[in-house]
């Protein structure tokens, strides 16, 4: 039911990452025209963050993974490029770039802050493998690498994509294989968490981590890293182990966006906390999807940080303004659904999939590694760059 004559109204999108860029094309698509769709990041391109891994072993360059934004006028969304230095929930304005904007609903998209800072001497030590700079400085330290001991590190247990450090070790040791240099490596993981993927359950984490393993790649689960000496190469971990590296690769803690903590959105947990099926925050007419929000689980663990549930939320999200501002389609609910690829090496991929809403713990099972589901995550890739930017 489209009232006709209705007031204009505007959504304000916050950030142009997976949830914002879905969220945002919803909204255009499905709403009357004399509403206004305005996205801000600032970024002025959108950045397809799964394709990193494949950038760090060679295997994609840094302008095929991105967009520009500004694509997106092209389909009647607004686009203001700019930090967003305020944000002020119970007026719905923000402050971006020098300027003032004002919605009457407010979908805040900004993900997590990358934290290397937080552990003394990581940064100059390592290769940041979940920004674009890092993982393409560390493409080229692998490529120069004839052997040693290269370590993929996780910094915090709990990361965005619990998959990505997994099949980053993998594919590194895949690559070393077809360069023929995998005699002279030494390859090991060094985990914050207790095992892979600890979300989706004992069975899954053990799968992974024997898949891990049967690549002769050494694991070691619980180990927290506390200082990483750059000079000597050395980490240092708070059970009191020590391991040295020639190369590292690290997945960094996280942290909300400062823009988003001093907001009045965040909760103890430090991030934003929604109603589970619909993600409204506390604030009327303000939703939060993605990374920067928690979502705690029966098990005890929150919902994982991951871009298939950023995707589902945004497009949830995006369909109850539409019904609450037009009346069209009906109210949606988030389900927990989701699936991942597991990139295995040599064109190969398994995929967990399953409800994480599953109670009293999240239902998942992984499929084998195949051809079939690493061509299915490049066929995804493909068609994210050409279908939402
Ligand atoms: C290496 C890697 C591999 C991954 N693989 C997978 C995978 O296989 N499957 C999967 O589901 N997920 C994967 N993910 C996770 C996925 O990319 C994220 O969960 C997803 O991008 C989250 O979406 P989001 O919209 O919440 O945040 P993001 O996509 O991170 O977007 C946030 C946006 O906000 C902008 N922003 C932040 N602060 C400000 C500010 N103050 N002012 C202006 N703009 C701002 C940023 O520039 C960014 O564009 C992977 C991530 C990485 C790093």
């Amino acid at each position: 039911m489209l009232i006709s004559g209705m007031q204009a109204k505007t959504v304000l999108v916050l950030g142009g990452g997976v949830g914002g860029i879905v969220a945002a094309n919803h909204l255009r698509r499905r709403l009357p025209r004399q509403h206004r769709v305005i996205l801000v990041d600032r970024e002025r391109a959108h950045l397809f963050q799964p394709s990193l891994l494949w950038l760090a072993v060679g295997d994609r360059t840094p302008a095929s993974i991105q967009r520009p934004l500004e694509r997106l006028l092209q389909k009647g969304i607004e686009v203001i490029t700019g930090e967003i230095t305020e944000i002020d929930p119970t007026t719905r304005t923000i402050r971006a770039g020098g300027q003032d904007v004002s919605g009457d609903a407010l979908i805040v998209a900004l993900g997590a802050d990358l934290a290397p800072d937080a552990i003394p001497g990581l940064a100059a030590a390592g290769h940041n493998l979940y920004t674009l700079e890092g993982a393409t400085t560390f493409r080229g330290a692998l490529a120069a690498c004839r052997g040693g001991r290269i370590v993929v590190l996780t910094a915090a247990p709990a990361y965005k994509c619990p998959a990505a450090p997994y099949e980053a070790i993998m594919l590194v040791e895949a690559a070393m294989r077809r360069r023929g240099t995998r005699g002279e490596c030494v390859l090991d993981l060094y985990a914050a968490e207790a095992g892979p993927m600890g979300v989706a359950g004992p069975h899954v984490s053990a799968a992974v981590r024997s898949v891990v393993e049967s690549k002769g790649i050494s694991y070691h689960p619980l180990h927290q890293v506390v200082t990483v000496d750059p000079v000597g190469r050395r980490l240092a971990f708070a059970n009191g182990a020590t391991a040295e590296f020639d190369l590292l690769a690290y997945v960094p803690p996280h942290r909300v966006p400062a823009v988003v903590g001093a907001s009045g959105l965040v909760d103890e947990s430090g991030w934003v906390p929604v109603n589970r099926e619909t993600f409204e925050t506390r604030f009327q007419g303000v939703y939060a999807i993605g990374d920067v929000t928690i979502v705690p689980l029966t098990m005890g663990k929150p919902l994982p940080k991951a871009g298939v549930f950023a995707h589902g939320q945004a497009e949830v999200v995006a369909s109850n303004v539409v019904w609450l501002w037009t009346g069209a389609g009906g109210r949606r609910t988030f389900s927990g659904e989701g699936q991942c690829f597991l990139e295995t090496g040599d064109g190969r991929a398994g995929l967990g999939a399953g409800n994480f809403y599953g109670e009293p713990t999240p239902v998942v099972t992984l499929r084998r590694p195949s051809r079939w589901w690493h061509w299915g995550k490049v066929l995804f890739e493909r068609r994210w760059l050409r279908q939402w930017i």
